[in-house]
């Protein structure tokens, strides 16, 4: 089994789930008492998203870019970064480090390509949803049509992910809201809904759509135990 590698604490919330499914889904592999081999680096996310609010993009790469080489350093043989808006610097982390680094966009497109969708409304944080490293790589590199909120419902989502999610709060009034945004994006031709930020699933689940619905999290942490266990 490889050692993973994982990059969190942006937020803990939902690194705290990673870290859950990594184990679980090992343990549902290989039995017994068989658990993931894992390192975990938590960063203070209070620092993270002040930079992020700052634009200072550069500063955060070169930060995590860092901590993922100590990682490395450390006896990890592969990278999970335990957030979809922080792969808005993953170029800057993958030259930094030599073992594979597990893309979440990726992953998660692949799964959805896999189901034969071309279509999908995405629910993430306002960096994710308006920058184009996440929603171009998804249009170009994997061919899937993306829909976003408009704007009022952007910020709503946005909001509810910083205010409440990464801070442990879950609400039944953010729910009606997010349930309401995804029924906006089906109506548009969404064919499926992407949770394209590791805390969603905290409050979300396919229960609450009427489309398939693809939690970042899991496929990033599904995906990172089935390279862990290659042959
Ligand atoms: N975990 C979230 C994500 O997947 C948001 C927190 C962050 O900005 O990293 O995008």
């Amino acid at each position: 089994m490889r050692r993973i590698g994982l990059l969190g604490g942006m937020s803990w919330e939902s690194t705290a789930e990673y870290y859950r499914l990594i184990n679980q889904l090992v343990a549902e592999r290989l039995g017994g008492l068989h658990s993931a081999d894992c390192l975990l680096r938590s960063v203070d996310f209070a620092e993270i998203e002040a930079l992020q609010r700052e634009g200072l993009w550069s500063e955060a790469g070169e930060r995590l870019a860092r901590e993922a080489q100590n990682l490395e350093a450390a006896g990890a043989e592969l990278l999970v970064l335990c957030t979809n808006t922080m792969h808005k610097v993953a170029a800057e982390i993958e030259i930094a480090i030599t073992i594979p680094f597990v893309h979440i966009a990726d992953t998660t497109a692949q799964a959805v390509r896999g189901d034969g969708l071309d279509r999908v409304g995405l629910l993430a944080t306002g960096y994710t949803m308006e920058q184009d490293f996440y929603v171009g790589r998804l249009r170009t590199e994997h061919n899937l049509d993306v829909l976003v909120p408009d704007r009022p419902d952007r910020k709503i989502v946005h909001d509810v992910i910083y205010e409440e999610l990464c801070r442990g709060v879950i609400k039944d009034r953010s729910r009606e809201e997010y349930r309401r945004i995804i029924g906006t994006l089906v109506e548009r031709g969404a064919q499926a809904i992407l949770l394209g930020c590791t805390e969603i699933d905290l409050l979300i689940s396919g229960e609450d759509s009427p489309v398939p619905v693809y939690d970042t999290t899991r496929l990033h942490a599904e995906r990172a135990v089935t390279l862990a266990l290659a042959p």
